[in-house]
C-alpha cells in the first residue's frame, strides 16, 4: 500500500468536478454522494487527516464495486485504484477483531457482524484454492444433476439462511465435462514457426468453472505460433485478495505467482481473465519496496503480464480464420476496460472473424455486478446491476454474449436465467479458437 504522503498527492488531484458521478454505478442505484468516487474520496481524505473510521464510512467503502469506471471518466487523472485498495485495507483491519451479532457494534465500534464474518470466511479459503473449490462445489453439482439447485434458489430458502449462501446458488454454472475438465499439460507448443515463448495463467475460478476457456487460450496461442507454458504449481494470483483489502495474504499469492513463472522462463505471461490481469500489473505497487529483491520481480513480472487480446493484438495473426456467422454482444469487463484500458483490441480481434457481426451493449462502461467477489458480499445490489446488464444484452437482440472475465459471466448469465432467458456466454479465447479450428461455438 502507498504510504499517506503518497495517497495525499494522488486524492490532491481531485478537483471535486463531479464529472465522475454519473459513471459510478453506486451513485447510479442511489444517488448518495458518499456512495460517489468523490464521496468516497471526501472521506479517504478525512480518514489522512486524523478522522477515525466507523462503520458509516467502512460501508460506503465496502458498497464500492471497483469497477474504476470513475477513473475512465475523469478529466484529472485522479488514480482512485489506489485511494480504494487503501481505504479496503483501513477497513479490513478495523474490523479485524472479533464479530458481533447482527446490527450491534460490539465495544470497538467497529467489526464485521458474525454472518459477514462467516461469509468473508467461506468465501477466501474457498475461491483461491481451486482444489477446495473443486470438493466444495461436488454436492453442487449433485443438486444440479437432480434440479435441486433450481428449486431451492426459486424457493428463496438459501437466502433466508445466508444471502450469500443464495447467491452463491444462483452464480454456479453448470458443471464441466469429463473432456473440458482434463488437465492441460504442461506444454502445449506452437503450431508451425514459433513466434514466442509464453506463460498462461490457468486461474482459481477460471480453472474450476471454465476450464473449457483455459483449453481453447492455449489452442489459440499455440496456433498464432506460441510455445505455451502451463506452470502446474501455480496457484491463485492473489487478485481477490488484492480487491478486497487482503493485502499480506496479496502479497503471499503474488510472490509464489512470480516465482512460478520466473522458473517458466517465458517471454510474456498471458492471462484470460480480465480480474487477474489487473491484478498482476498491479504486483508492481503491491510489493514496491519489499525487501530481498521482490520490490524489483514484481516490477519485471507486472511488466511481463499480458490480456490475452493485447497479447494477440500485438502479435499479430497467422493462423487462418474461418467463418462464424452469428451476431454477438461484446461485454466490457471492468477490469479490462477501466482498469487496463482493454477495450479496441478484443473488438478488434473478433471483428477479424469472418461473417461474425459484432453489436455493442447500450451501458458498456456500466458494471454488471460481479466485481470479484462484490456479488457474494453485497447481494442486493449486484443483484440490480445484473438486471439492469441482463435487459442491456437482450435489447441487443444477439444470441450470443462475449465476455473475458469469469465472473461477469457468471454474473450476466445468471441475471439472464432470473428472466428466462438462456442466450449463450461465450469467452473471447473460445471465439477464436471456433473460428480457428472451423467449429461451431
Ligand atoms: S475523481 Fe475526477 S471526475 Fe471525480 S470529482 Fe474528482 S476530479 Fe472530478
Ligand atoms: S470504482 Fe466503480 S463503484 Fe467505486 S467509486 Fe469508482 S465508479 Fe463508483
Amino acid at each position: 500500500m502507498q504510504d499517506e504522503d503518497a495517497l495525499r498527492e494522488v486524492a490532491k488531484d481531485c478537483v471535486h468536478c463531479g464529472f465522475c458521478l454519473p459513471a459510478c454505478p453506486t451513485y447510479q442505484l442511489w444517488g448518495e454522494e458518499m456512495d460517489s468516487p468523490r464521496g468516497r474520496i471526501y472521506l479517504v481524505n478525512q480518514l489522512l487527516d486524523g478522522a477515525p473510521l466507523n462503520d458509516a464510512a467502512a460501508e460506503h467503502f465496502d458498497r464500492c464495486l471497483g469497477c474504476m469506471a470513475c477513473m475512465t471518466a475523469c478529466p484529472s487523472g485522479v488514480q482512485y485504484d489506489q485511494l480504494i485498495e487503501a481505504a479496503r485495507v483501513w477497513v479490513e483491519e478495523a474490523k479485524a477483531g472479533p464479530p458481533v451479532t447482527a446490527g450491534v457494534d460490539g465495544d470497538s465500534g467497529l467489526a464485521r457482524t458474525v454472518r459477514d464474518r462467516a461469509a468473508r470466511t467461506a468465501i477466501f479459503s474457498l475461491f483461491p484454492y481451486p482444489k477446495r473449490l473443486r470438493a466444495a462445489t461436488a454436492p453442487l453439482r449433485v443438486a444440479q444433476r437432480t434440479g435441486l439447485d433450481r428449486r431451492l434458489a426459486r424457493s428463496r430458502l438459501p437466502d433466508r439462511f445466508s444471502p450469500v449462501l443464495g447467491a452463491a446458488l444462483r452464480l454456479a454454472p453448470p458443471g464441466a465435462t469429463a473432456a473440458d475438465a482434463r488437465p492441460l499439460p504442461g506444454r502445449v507448443p506452437a503450431l508451425g514457426t514459433r513466434r514466442a515463448v509464453v506463460g498462461m495463467l490457468t486461474g482459481c475460478v477460471q480453472s474450476v468453472f471454465f476450464p473449457r476457456v483455459n483449453a481453447a487460450t492455449a489452442r489459440v496461442l499455440a496456433a498464432e505460433g506460441c510455445d505455451v507454458i502451463i506452470p502446474r504449481g501455480q496457484g491463485c494470483c492473489g487478485a481477490l485478495s488484492m480487491h478486497a483489502g487482503r493485502e499480506a495474504e496479496a502479497e503471499t499469492f503474488a510472490r509464489r505467482t512470480i516465482a512460478t513463472f520466473e522458473q517458466a522462463g517465458v517471454d510474456a505471461v498471458v492471462v484470460n481473465s480480465a480480474g487477474c490481469g489487473s491484478a498482476m500489473k498491479e504486483y508492481e505497487r503491491l510489493l514496491r519496496g519489499a525487501d530481498e529483491g521482490w520490490s524489483e520481480r514484481a516490477a519485471e513480472m507486472s511488466g511481463k503480464v499480458r490480456d490475452l487480446s493485447e497479447f494477440l493484438a500485438d502479435l499479430g495473426p497467422v493462423a487462418r480464420r474461418h467463418p462464424l456467422p452469428v451476431t454477438a454482444a461484446y461485454h466490457d469487463a471492468c477490469h479490462l476496460a477501466h482498469a487496463q484500458r482493454i477495450t479496441k483490441q478484443p473488438r478488434e480481434l473478433l471483428r477479424a472473424i469472418p461473417e461474425l457481426n459484432l453489436v455493442e451493449v447500450a451501458d458498456a462502461g456500466t458494471c454488471c455486478g460481479s466485481a470479484g467477489v462484490y456479488n457474494l458480499l453485497q447481494p442486493e445490489a449486484a443483484a440490480e446491476l445484473g438486471a439492469r446488464k441482463a435487459e442491456s444484452v437482450l435489447a441487443t437482440g444477439a444470441p450470443l454474449l462475449i465476455s473475458a472475465n469469469p465472473g461477469c459471466s457468471l454474473q450476466i448469465a445468471s441475471a439472464l436465467a432470473e428472466r428466462g432467458q438462456d442466450i449463450a456466454v461465450a469467452h473471447t479465447a473460445e471465439v477464436l479458437d471456433a473460428s480457428i479450428r472451423g467449429r461451431p461455438l
